[in-house]
């Protein structure tokens, strides 16, 4: 089946309550057992069942179930955000003296997320993931795991995903890829041997800025039998699954930052058009590029789809579409905080991943807190402005873009 056909039918796959056609809204934190053996049985792991909210809850269920088929992976873990996914796994499975490496491109919150473990004794070397030579330089024998993201924001930077992948293997470290810019749409990490892959159901996936998530995916490629970390009691069953109940046991159900069965539903109902509105959203943003690379009042764009881009290759032989986020350089005497503010459609806000297109002044926001020296290091320029294209009319963007540029 296509992947929206699949999809849409997920839940359907399990038999679901009075021939509902969707999975409903479980609000229960708890559930109740007639023989309390059952209730033993499911706490000791020998049988599936439910039994409190931090844990796992009927509709949270529905919506991991529906993540590992867009992804093709073994198993989801759902949290309550993005960062809480990235956090929570990272804190479960690495230890006091690991190492790992990053992409010095990375969402801001990630990298201030990974200064933070540095000060609880879990090195992390930053590198220009665009080169395989370059992750390969800083990895030594205390090194576990590799995370990079797939599109990196706002510079639009490409990881070397394939080459990663290889290395990864080869020195069986864990991969760990952010997939948010692309999806499972555009990319599916497990084509290049991610061992784990997150995705912030808060951007494209929810997709509607209504409901806040994260997800964990484990695609059962990596042996987990040769990675130090694992407690003994989480050696059960099948070795692919040994990461992600570690992850569930020690990560989700010990910090507790679970996805309510509400914003699971918000999220849920949204994916169901996520390759739809991808689409839009991608040949909107490649069209709004094409005629902004003609305009004398933009210096600089950074667009995977632009032939000049300097992984655009990688992006034509890995992706779908190029995405629906650019950004750009304005011309030397306009200001970028009046540009914005011209902007009529497109509203000024920090999301991106929205039905709607956003424009932020990134330096200045978002990219604040890390201070000019790591973000010259990223390649971030004070005029830089940031768009995540959504999915209005195009002549209504290009007439936006327009009349903000002409008054600028
Ligand atoms: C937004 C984002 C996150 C964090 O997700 P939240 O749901 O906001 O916590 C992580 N990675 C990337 C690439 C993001 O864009």
């Amino acid at each position: 089946m296509g992947f929206t056909s699949k999809i849409l039918h997920a839940d359907r796959r399990n038999l679901i309550e009075h021939g509902s056609i969707h999975k409903p809204v479980h609000t229960a934190v708890t559930y109740a057992y007639d023989d309390a053996r059952d209730l033993a049985a499911v706490f000791q792991g020998k049988q599936s069942g439910y039994t409190y909210g931090r844990q796992v809850n009927p509709t949270v269920t529905a919506l991991q179930e529906k993540i590992s088929l867009m992804e093709g992976g073994v198993a989801t873990a759902a949290f309550a955000t993005g960062m809480a996914a990235i956090g929570t796994t990272l804190f479960a499975l690495l230890r006091n003296g690991d190492h790992f490496v990053s992409s010095s491109f990375l969402f801001g919150n990630t990298n201030s997320l990974f200064n933070t473990f540095a000060t609880q004794g879990i090195e992390v070397t930053f590198v220009d993931a665009t080169s395989t030579d370059a992750v390969a330089a800083a990895i030594n024998d205390k090194t576990r795991l590799v995370f990079v993201e797939t599109i990196a924001n706002p510079r639009t930077q490409i990881a070397d995903l394939a080459g990663i992948g290889a290395l990864c293997s080869e020195k069986s470290l864990v991969y760990f890829v952010d997939n948010t810019m692309t999806t499972p749409y555009l990319f599916q990490p497990r084509t290049v041997n991610a061992s784990l892959i997150i995705n912030s159901l808060t951007k494209y996936i929810g997709g509607h800025a209504n409901a806040l998530g994260g997800a964990v995916t484990e695609t059962g490629l990596y042996d987990w039998s040769g990675f130090p970390n694992i407690y003994d009691h989480y050696k059960q069953g099948e070795v692919s699954h040994w990461a992600i109940t570690q992850i569930r046991k020690k990560g989700l159900r010990d910090l507790g930052a679970s996805l309510g069965p509400e914003s699971a539903h918000h999220i849920s109902i949204g994916s169901d058009t996520l390759a739809l509105r991808m689409d839009r959203a991608c040949e909107n943003a490649q069209q709004l590029v094409r005629h902004l690379s003609a305009h004398k009042k933009v210096k600089k764009i950074h667009y995977p789809g632009l032939q000049d881009h300097p992984q655009h290759e990688r992006s034509n032989s890995l992706f779908r579409h190029h995405g629906a986020l650019f950004s750009i350089e304005l011309a030397d005497d306009i200001d970028c905080f009046d540009f914005i503010n011209k902007l009529d459609l497109v509203i000024c806000s920090s999301n991106l991943g929205d039905t709607r297109s956003l424009a932020i002044p990134v330096a200045h926001s978002i990219y604040h807190e890390m201070g000019a020296a790591r973000r010259e290091l990223m390649g971030i320029d004070d005029s830089l402005v940031r768009f995540s294209i959504g999915i209005e009319d195009i002549e209504d963007l290009l007439a936006d873009f327009e009349q903000a540029l002409a008054q600028s």
